[in-house]
C-alpha cells in the first residue's frame, strides 16, 4: 500500500468549505481504489491566526512543512477583508510557493459539457488551454521598496527579475508537458514591444528551448492581444507559457470563460520534488458568500486530482477527472454559480459517490 502524507491548510473564507469536500473526495477514493492511503495533518493556519498572534503561520512554519515529509500540501483560499491582500499573500502562499522553488503554477482551463461558457457560441472542444505560469520570480519577485515614506517626496521601486536559469525552466516545463500529454502547441506571452529588457530576454530564451522540441509547434503573441485571444478564439490556444503577472491574470480571465471562477484548479509544482508541491484552486477566499455553504468546491477538488497525477497516481486521477466530468454532463447538482441551487456539501457529496460508483463498475 502506498502511503502519503498530506499537509491541509483550509485557511480563509470559502476555503475550509471547499476543502473539506476536496479531503472527503481524495479519501473516500483512496479508500475505494485501495492502493494507496493518505495520513492527513491540518494547520490552522490563516487570517485568523494573524488576528490572534500576528503572523499567518509560525516562524519555523516553512521548516515543519519541509521536514515533515510531506509529499503534498493542499490549500483552501487565503484572503480576509479585515488584513490588507498583500500582507495575507505575504504571509502564507508567496513565501511557500519561493521557500520549496514552486517554480510551475500548472493551470488548466477547460470548459466542462453540461456548463457554460458565457462566450456565445463556444463549445466544450473550443476551451481546452493548459497554462503553465511562472511562480518564483517575474514581477512578483518581491524585489523593490519605498523611500521617504509619508512624505510628499515619496517613492516605490518593484522590479521584475528574470533569470536565465528561471525563464529557460518554466519554458521547457512547458514543452516537456505538452509533450508528455500529446498536445501541439505552446504559445508564449510576451509584451516585448514595450518591454525591451525583459521580455526581449524572455522571448530569446524561448526560441532557444523551443528549438530543441521540433515536434510541438510555438508561437509567441503580445499579451493584450493574447488576451483578446482567449475571448475570441480559444480553441486556437493549447498550452501557453507565461511570466507570473500575465498568467496570473489570463487565468483568471480563462476560469471565467470556462463557466466559473470556482472550476479552475491549480498546482505549484517543484517538479524535482526536491520540496512539497501545493495545490489550492485559482479562487480567493470569495468573501462575499464565505460562510454560506454554496461556494462551488469542484477547484479544490481537481487540484487533488492534479496532486493524484503528480504523486503517479494516475489510474485514480483518470478516475477523479471522469467523475467530475459525469456530474458535470448530467447538470443535476451544482451549486448557484453555475446556476444550481445544491450546497457545498451536496455538490462534493455528487462527485464522491460518482467516483464510487465507478470503482464498482
Ligand atoms: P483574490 O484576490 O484572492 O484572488 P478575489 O476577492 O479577487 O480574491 P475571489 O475570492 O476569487 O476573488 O472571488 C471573486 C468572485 O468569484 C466572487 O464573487 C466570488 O464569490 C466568486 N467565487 C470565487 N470562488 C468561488 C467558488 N469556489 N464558488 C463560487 N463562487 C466563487
Amino acid at each position: 500500500m502506498r502511503r502519503y502524507h498530506l499537509a491541509v491548510i483550509p485557511g480563509d473564507g470559502i476555503g475550509p468549505e471547499v476543502i473539506t469536500e476536496s479531503v472527503q473526495t481524495l479519501v473516500s477514493l483512496a479508500v475505494a481504489h485501495g492502493g494507496f492511503h493518505f495520513d492527513i495533518q491540518q494547520f490552522d493556519w490563516g487570517t485568523e491566526r494573524y488576528l490572534r498572534e500576528g503572523a499567518m503561520m509560525p516562524a519555523d512554519g516553512l521548516t515543519t512543512l519541509e521536514r515533515g515529509g510531506f509529499d503534498g500540501i493542499l490549500l483552501g483560499s487565503v484572503g480576509d477583508p479585515r488584513v490588507p491582500d498583500h500582507i495575507t499573500l505575504w504571509g502564507l502562499i508567496l513565501p511557500i510557493r519561493q521557500a520549496f522553488d514552486q517554480y510551475v503554477n500548472l493551470r488548466p482551463l477547460r470548459l466542462f459539457p453540461g456548463v457554460r461558457s458565457p462566450l456565445a457560441g463556444k463549445h466544450p472542444k473550443d476551451i481546452d488551454i493548459v497554462c503553465v505560469r511562472e511562480n518564483t520570480e517575474g514581477e512578483y519577485a518581491g524585489a523593490g521598496g519605498r523611500v521617504h515614506q509619508g512624505t510628499e517626496d515619496e517613492v516605490a521601486i518593484q522590479t521584475t527579475i528574470f533569470t536565465h536559469m528561471g525563464v529557460e525552466r518554466i519554458v521547457r516545463y512547458a514543452f516537456e508537458y505538452a509533450r508528455q500529454y500529446g498536445r501541439k502547441k505552446v504559445t508564449s506571452a510576451t509584451k516585448s514591444n514595450s518591454m525591451q529588457y525583459t521580455m526581449v530576454f524572455w522571448d530569446e530564451i524561448f526560441r532557444q528551448v523551443a528549438a530543441e522540441y521540433p515536434d510541438v509547434a510555438h508561437e509567441q503573441q503580445l499579451i493584450d492581444s493574447l488576451a483578446a485571444r482567449f475571448v475570441a478564439h480559444p480553441e486556437s490556444l493549447d498550452v501557453v507559457v507565461a511570466s507570473n503577472l500575465f498568467g496570473d491574470i489570463l487565468t483568471d480571465l480563462g476560469a471565467a470563460l470556462s463557466g466559473s471562477l470556482g472550476l479552475a484548479p491549480s498546482a505549484n509544482l517543484n517538479p524535482q520534488r526536491r520540496y512539497p508541491s501545493l495545490f489550492q484552486a485559482i479562487h480567493g477566499s470569495a468573501p462575499d458568500i464565505a460562510g454560506k455553504g454554496i461556494a462551488n468546491p469542484l477547484a479544490s477538488i481537481w487540484s487533488g486530482q492534479l496532486m493524484l497525477d503528480f504523486l503517479g497516481e494516475h489510474e485514480a486521477a483518470a478516475l477523479l477527472m471522469r467523475a467530475i466530468e459525469e456530474v458535470l454532463a448530467r447538470g443535476q447538482v451544482r451549486t448557484p454559480d453555475l446556476g444550481g441551487t445544491a450546497t457545498t456539501r451536496q455538490f462534493g457529496f455528487a462527485i464522491q459517490e460518482q467516483v464510487q460508483s465507478q470503482v464498482a463498475q
